[in-house]
């Protein structure tokens, strides 16, 4: 293995929306940082790419409201810093039968972190959202004004730009194949595929789908992280009512509760098209990848025809994408040191479970704390540690399912 020569306060494998994030944080705080993605920069081979992700601040976890509001400050601060928006406003929408116990949980976590909501039920949605929107006569709607649309590949192509001006050096087809504890000074030696060793004080591992596989090599730890593959679904407005489902007026992002959830963003990407998805898909090996056969389409089709009234084309989607999750068993994340004879030296950041991207600020300020502090400022991390998985396979215990 041929060593670089190259030292580094902090090395980050893998440069996902996560990698990026945690790499523009360590950079800005003057920490001389080495970003390492196995394939080209902005590939669309992980879970980071495409054209939009929701954030929204209604969680049936208490605990990530916190994490949603503070990360809309720091979207807003990174943007002011590259000098473009990769954040578009709108509200929020979700929808679930009047009983559904899992909206009564998100009305109680805003209630908790002094969020503003209001309930609505089918005749008031109608008018709010004067027709757009439909829900049966036992369901009914929260919005609040905490929504919006973030573009990712947008948003990782910014903390990327953002590290380098900081002085970050970022390599990209380098794949990391292990990490080493240097007995005789202390931090890791970072081994590439390519046969080059860098040193670090401390790495951050944030690869995504790959979690699973790279931390049992590195430490031996067998984390419950599940690749899923999953299909981004958008569909055609019908002629004439494309100006009403469109980001910028008054038409939200949405999330519709039960099996399947149901979730979608205002037309933005696309001028004429809405993306209405399916949270879930099948699981799958991130490098050996079925690329299909996508997500069942009738739930969705269902669902769009009785929602929209009939005038978003419930066919079938005009364009698809594949993506993939990594899914924990309590669809929580992945926080940690790795701990073992790393120590406080290396820390994980994975099992984002397809809800991670609007929160990958803070989760990026969280890494780079934890790696150059050993604590993270403000925040309770019990709920992200690798240990639950010892005490409960199943993860944390969700008192709403
Ligand atoms: C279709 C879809 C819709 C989603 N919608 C939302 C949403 O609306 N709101 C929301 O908040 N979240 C959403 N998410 C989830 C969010 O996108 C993910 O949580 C987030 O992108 C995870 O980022 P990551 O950096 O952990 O993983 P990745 O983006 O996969 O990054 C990991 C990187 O590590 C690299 N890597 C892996 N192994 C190695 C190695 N050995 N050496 C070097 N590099 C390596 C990979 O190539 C990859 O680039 C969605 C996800 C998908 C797929």
């Amino acid at each position: 293995m041929e060593y670089s020569g190259d030292e580094y306060d902090i090395i980050v494998v893998g440069a996902g929306i996560m990698g990026s994030s945690t790499a523009y944080q360590t950079s800005k705080r003057s920490q001389k940082t080495l970003l390492l993605e196995q394939f080209d920069f902005l590939h669309h081979r992980g879970s980071s790419h495409g054209e939009s992700r929701t954030i929204r601040a209604t969680y049936p976890e208490d605990y990530y409201t916190p994490l949603v509001m503070e990360s809309y400050k720091l979207w807003q601060q990174a943007e002011s810093e590259i000098g473009y928006n990769v954040y578009f406003k709108a509200h929020q929408l979700d929808m679930a039968p009047a009983n559904d116990k899992v909206l009564h949980a998100v009305v109680e976590s805003c209630r908790k972190n002094s969020v503003a909501f209001r309930v609505m039920n089918r005749d008031q949605m109608d008018q709010e959202f004067s027709g757009r929107v439909m829900i049966p006569e036992d369901w009914v709607g929260v919005v609040t004004e905490h929504g919006g649309v973030i573009k990712p590949t947008k948003a990782v192509s910014m903390f990327q730009t953002l590290a380098l001006q900081n002085g970050a050096v970022l390599r990209d087809n380098m794949e990391v194949k292990g990490v080493e504890r240097d007995r005789v000074r202390g931090g890791v030696w970072v081994c590439t595929a390519n046969g080059e060793r860098f040193w670090g004080k401390k790495c951050v591992v944030t690869v995504g789908a790959w979690t699973t596989k790279l931390v049992k090599t590195v430490g031996g730890v067998e984390l419950p992280i599940q690749p899923l593959e999953t299909t981004v679904c958008y569909w055609r407005i019908k002629e004439g009512h494309e100006g009403g489902f469109a980001i910028g007026g008054d038409f939200p992002t949405f999330a519709s509760y039960g099996n399947p959830y149901i979730y979608g963003t205002p037309s933005l990407e696309y001028p004429g098209l809405i993306k209405v998805a399916v949270h879930g898909g099948y699981p799958c090996d991130p490098d050996n990848r079925p690329w299909g056969p996508g997500n069942p389409l009738a739930p969705l089709k269902e669902w769009i025809e009785g929602r929209f009234s009939g005038v978003v084309d419930s066919g079938g989607p005009v364009a698809t994408q594949l993506c993939m999750y990594s899914m924990t068993p309590d669809e929580d994340f992945v926080i940690d040191f790795l701990g073992g004879e790393f120590g406080k030296d290396v820390v994980v950041g994975g099992g984002f479970s397809g809800h991670g991207f609007k929160m990958s600020p803070v989760v990026g300020r969280i890494l780079a704390d934890l790696a150059l502090t050993g604590e993270a400022q403000g925040v309770e991390l019990k709920h992200f540690r690798i240990a639950r998985f010892q005490e409960n396979p199943k993860g944390n215990a969700k008192h709403f399912l």
